[in-house]
């Protein structure tokens, strides 16, 4: 089916001036996310195309150089608003060059037909390509945003590709904005399909991000950014399972700081917090990937070490104890030493043994931490209370 490519780019540029409005309309609320940036790179898509349907009408400056001008700059804009929904900073100067060196190419061929109709595509190609290297580069868990955008800019450098292959071929009057032929229906097609994936792309991006954060929230600690008790609790409930079904070793071990009271009240609580930040981040520069740590309570600890037995969590949790007594805190100009006491539960678990029974059975164990003097680690008996 051969369509009429003015009324084309018209249905074009009139769906992408309505997305455009909607995301502008809504990207006002918050200007930290991407949907302003998304909704820029839609009205330059709109007005691009606006300046297309004028090929033959409106000066060539307008409908040729300023028209490829602005798709240039509608990917300038979707490659900006990529950056900004991953939260890196974004290279202005790089990426907006572009459509300025694009028109002022454009203007020094307009009265050329193949060459201009070459630096056109092979610039926006280009501007793809970029795009393409930017989403996959810094995708940290690629979703399904991430395939619309790298599907979007993949048919945008064939539908592009299809443009140089036909200029190259002798067909470049055949493919002027005015002219209708199959090549142009299917040409603006894939034009009209990319800046649905685009846009859609960015868009699912931002509400990607959004739930990212919002789950990073629910399940780490505020102050010291590792699990807080729900999150530690849930690896508990996986650990435990993993090692029944495995048949595995799984040590338990609640850390707690001690007299952590007197740290608060020597040196005020922003010092305490500094201790409990200092505390973590020293356990977590020692621990294996496959250990989970969280934070149970105020100064309490949940480590949890899979496929350890008795003696080497005895001797990792030993290991820990003297580095984090050997390391003090700094606070201002205070060094603040530090000691914790540790209940541990170490055992191949059985079917009896609940998340909330070998809870029981560390903490026990740590209250004897803490009556045999503390700065020590106190193993549970493998059945019993401790
Ligand atoms: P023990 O050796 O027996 O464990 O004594 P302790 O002083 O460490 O334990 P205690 O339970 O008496 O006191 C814990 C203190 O931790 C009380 C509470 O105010 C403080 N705390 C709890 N959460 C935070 C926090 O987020 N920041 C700070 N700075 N202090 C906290
Ligand atoms: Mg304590
Ligand atoms: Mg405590």
């Amino acid at each position: 089916m051969i369509a009429h490519t003015p009324t084309l780019f018209a249905a074009v540029a009139l769906v992408a001036t309505i997305m455009a409005f909607c995301l502008l309309l809504v990207g006002q609320y918050n200007r930290r996310d991407n949907l302003l940036l998304t909704g820029c790179g839609l009205l330059a898509h709109a007005l691009a195309y606006i300046c297309y349907t004028l090929y033959a009408q409106a000066p060539l400056w307008v409908s040729y150089a300023l028209g490829n001008s602005l798709l240039s700059l509608a990917l300038a804009f979707y490659s900006a608003s990529l950056f900004r929904v991953r939260e890196l900073k974004v290279p202005w100067r790089v990426i907006f060059i572009i459509p300025l060196c694009m028109l002022g190419g454009l203007l020094l061929l307009l009265e050329t037909l193949e060459p201009r109709m070459l630096l056109a595509t092979v610039v926006l190609m280009a501007q793809c390509g970029l795009l393409l290297h930017w989403a996959r580069r810094h995708a940290e868990r690629p979703g399904r945003a991430h395939l619309l955008l790298v599907i979007g800019a993949s048919i945008s450098l064939v539908g592009l590709g299809m443009r140089v292959i036909a200029v190259l071929g002798g067909e470049a009057a055949d493919m002027r904005y005015d002219i209708s032929n199959l090549k142009q229906t299917v040409s603006v097609a894939i034009g009209t399909v990319t800046v649905m994936m685009y846009s859609l792309g960015l868009v699912l991006m931002a509400k990607e991000r959004s739930e990212s954060r919002l789950q990073h929230m629910a399940l780490h600690d505020v102050l010291t950014g590792t699990y807080n008790r729900r999150a530690i609790l849930q690896r508990f409930d996986q650990e435990l399972e993993r090692a029944r079904d495995e048949g595995s070793y799984l040590a338990v071990a609640m850390i707690d700081i001690d007299h952590f009271k007197r740290i608060n009240d020597l040196y005020g609580h922003l010092a305490g917090d500094e201790v409990l930040c200092h505390c973590v981040r020293q356990l977590q520069r020692r621990l294996r990937a496959a250990d989970s740590l969280g934070r149970y309570g105020g100064e309490e600890f949940l480590l949890l070490l899979p496929h350890t037995d008795r003696e080497g969590a005895m001797a990792a949790l030993q290991g820990l104890r003297q580095a984090i007594a050997q390391s003090p805190a700094q606070f201002a100009d205070d060094t603040i030493e530090l000691r914790f006491s540790v209940g541990l539960w170490c055992a191949v678990p059985g079917p009896d043994d609940s998340a909330a029974a070998l809870l029981g059975r560390a903490d026990a164990a740590l209250y004897q931490a803490k009556a045999d003097g503390r700065n020590t680690v106190h193993m549970a008996a493998v059945s019993g209370p401790c």
